[in-house]
């Protein structure tokens, strides 16, 4: 039969029926390509052997060489297993299956050396290996492999079905055989030459058969730098693609609103990187492209003033404009912050949330319709039918890591020309890497804050010290100062983290009595209303702590707060805490941040509660906590297959992630299309690549 690697999976000698169907479900394998593009997770030198007395606890997979000279069934029921006792001149180690009993019994033959190789745990004073893959030591001097043995990627029921890391070897070195180990050269002779690339072929077979630890890296560089070129060009063509093919109104003109509130109302002097931000707004809205902006920038940056002037670039132009908030209480204090200024320029603003009521909500509608209000402000209400502009050309989106792509997209089918985007967060990530996970974004970043903005001093405390905590509490009180104590929420054990609060609430009540001291509370099970009564009370000042839970993350702004204390801070992420951090500091006294925790705490926790106390910098924040959680959990990753790289990691791999979108954005600037016969080969594989995977996640 005619091989190519869209061959069918079952084809290749070894691969029967039901491994094909386990290597389907199992690894997404259905094609030689895709066993190709199966990559070892790392590589075990096999030239080195243990001795028994030689292993350690902390030891990963080893090699020990021994005979079996005993084996016995043990335990009962679930925790029933065989064991196989396994020596070496040095000492003795167990073997152990949990599965697969009957087929060990037969096929092993005792007193006779072994190759073993496994993981070993030390376990009631011996160490043992549980299910190790083993070899008799002749077969295992026969197959000739490389010191560097490849671990492919598995799962348990992989393993329990005996495709084992070893199968896996055999069945690759099947398909190199039936194909010759020659393969399609997929990057053009330039790019190769230029970086010094090894070729398709040489690297397919070093990244499966390392021939020495040299050739291992020269593969894993052309094929990491390979994966990310192409994911590179991919963004930056469906870049190109919005850019040309989705016209958006074309704000020709800055005109009254703009220049009378520059002029009269502008409460201070724009920061530079406001003035930046705001004139890359500026050249979008005018280029008769559809602006489709990611606006980046700290708590506390001043992302809303930007907001408002380029919704006045919208006004003036004859358009509407609207702002979506995550949150009720976030939209409210959009929306109070907004209406007096937009009172000045005699603008006419509205809010409309879950809340609104009939009378109030048929009103918006109608003055929406026909053209009477300027701005609407507020939640995912905005995106319900009913809500229909007369010509909506503007809609920001606050903290976008709320809403879904499927959302923003929903703004752009009020119109039938959509609207101009802008989307605002404060969760800053590398911009390298924001370069290439939203493809279809352009960037801004606020990267300065507003001067006269003081550092807030930032601590760890243990629970043992809370009195020391209550004291400092209280001077602060005296001083007329307002605190903010915040309790975890984490969805699995809502009820548990219920009564945390609650034991905290009281234990607080008890410290700071009625009625020298007024508190609030607020918490996710609460009414709407209530919960903004609660939070009025705090804004206005009449209660001096607000005990919450994290429902006050985002957006608040009390300048008269000056602490934040977080109540079990190790069971908070990195970017949450900075945003908590980011409620306070918002006026002209020295803040504070004490983050709270017991005694035991994780690795990942404690590099978490030292980044805190160390920097405020959102950015750098960022890149620690990327670092400890990966990008998974980015917004929008799903969207730009960053999360499915089969080699490369953005993270480790950074530098090669900025040379390949070097590469590729020189590339498509000279050969938009990819058409000169230099690229012909980098044209056809995109094509390829694009045919067998759906990258193109348009929001059309
Ligand atoms: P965020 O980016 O977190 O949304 P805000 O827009 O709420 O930040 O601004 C935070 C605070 O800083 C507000 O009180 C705002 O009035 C103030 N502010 C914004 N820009 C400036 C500036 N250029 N100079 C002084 N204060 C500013
Ligand atoms: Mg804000």
């Amino acid at each position: 039969m005619n091989i190519n690697l869209q061959t069918p999976i079952d084809y290749l000698k070894g691969v029967g029926p039901n491994r094909a169907d386990l290597l389907r479900s199992e690894l997404g394998i259905h094609t030689y390509q895709d066993l190709i593009n199966l990559f070892p997770n790392r590589y075990i030198d096999r030239t080195k052997y243990y001795k028994i007395n030689e292993l350690q606890h902390n030891n990963a997979d080893v090699q020990v060489v021994g005979v079996i000279t005993s084996l016995k069934d043990a335990g009962e029921g679930r925790g029933k297993r065989l064991v196989a006792t396994f020596k070496d001149d040095t000492g003795i180690m167990e073997l152990v299956w949990f599965r697969g009993h009957k087929w060990i019994r037969e096929s092993i033959k005792l007193n006779q050396p072994y190759v073993m190789f496994g993981k070993p745990n030390w376990f009631n004073g011996i160490f043992s290996m549980p299910h190790p893959d083993m070899e008799l030591q002749e077969e295992h001097e026969k197959n000739l492999r490389s010191a560097m043995q490849p671990i492919y990627p598995s799962t348990e029921k992989l393993s329990n079905k005996g495709i084992t890391n070893r199968v896996v070897n055999k069945i690759m070195q099947q398909l190199f055989l039936e194909t010759k180990g020659r393969f399609e050269e997929t990057l053009s002779e330039n790019l190769i030459s230029e970086l010094k690339l090894i070729s398709k072929s040489k690297a397919l077979f070093n990244i499966h058969f390392p021939e020495n630890q040299e050739l291992l890296s020269k593969a894993q560089f052309r094929l990491k730098f390979e994966e990310l070129f192409y994911i590179q060009l991919q963004l930056i063509i469906k870049n190109l693609i919005h850019k040309s093919k989705i016209k958006g109104f074309n704000f020709e003109h800055v005109g009254n609103y703009f220049n009378s509130f520059f002029r009269d109302h502008l409460p201070f002097e724009l920061t530079n990187a406001q003035k930046r931000v705001l004139k890359e707004i500026r050249a979008d809205l005018g280029s008769n492209a559809q602006m489709n902006r990611l606006l980046q920038g700290d708590v506390g940056s001043g992302k809303t003033i930007v907001a408002l002037m380029s919704m006045l670039i919208a006004l003036d132009n004859g358009f509407q404009a609207c702002l979506m908030a995550p949150t009720e209480i976030l939209s409210v204090q959009h929306y109070n912050g907004l209406q007096e200024m937009c009172n000045k320029l005699k603008i006419s603003i509205k809010l409309l949330t879950g809340s609104t009521k009939t009378l109030e909500r048929r009103n918006i509608h109608k003055s929406l319709e026909n053209g009477e209000l300027h701005i609407l402000v507020g939640t995912h209400a905005l995106l319900e039918d009913k809500v229909k502009f007369k010509n909506l050309g503007l809609a920001i989106i606050d903290e976008q890591h709320r809403f879904g792509v499927a959302q923003r997209s929903k703004l752009w089918h009020k119109n039938d020309t959509p609207p101009h985007i802008l989307i605002m967060t404060a969760t800053p990530i590398p911009r390298t890497l924001a370069m290439s996970v939203y493809g279809d974004l352009d960037i801004s970043i606020i990267d300065e804050l507003p001067p006269g903005r003081k550092h807030i001093k930032t601590v760890h405390r243990y629970d043992k010290n809370r009195l020391k905590v209550f004291r400092f509490i209280r001077d602060e009180i005296g001083k007329g100062r307002q605190i903010y104590i915040v309790y975890p929420l984490i969805k699995e054990s809502e009820k548990m983290d219920y009564k945390d609060l609650m034991d905290g609430y009281e234990s607080i009540v008890r410290e700071f009595p009625m009625p020298d001291y007024q508190i609030s509370i607020v918490h996710g099970q609460m009414k709407a209303v209530d919960k903004d009564y609660e939070m009025q009370r705090f804004i206005k000042g009449e209660t001096q702590i607000m005990v919450a839970t994290t429902v006050i993350e985002v957006g608040v702004n009390v300048p008269n707060a000056s602490v934040m204390i977080i109540e079990s801070a190790e069971r908070f992420g990195l970017s949450q805490l900075h945003q908590l951090r980011g409620r306070v500091g918002r006026g002209a006294e020295q803040s504070y941040c004490i983050l709270m925790t017991g005694h035991k705490l994780s690795e990942d926790s404690k590099t978490r509660l030292q980044t805190m106390v160390r920097t405020d910098d959102g950015f750098e924040i960022a890149e620690v906590d990327l670092r400890l959680r990966g990008p998974g959990d980015l917004m929008g990753t799903q969207q730009s297959g960053v999360l499915n790289l089969k080699i490369a990691d953005v993270i480790k791999d950074k530098d090669i992630l900025q040379h390949a979108r070097h590469y590729a954005k020189t590339i498509l600037k000279n050969d938009p299309s990819l058409s000169l016969a230099e690229h012909k080969v980098l044209r056809y594989t995109y094509g390829q690549l694009t045919k067998y995977k759906n990258i193109w996640n348009y929001i059309s």
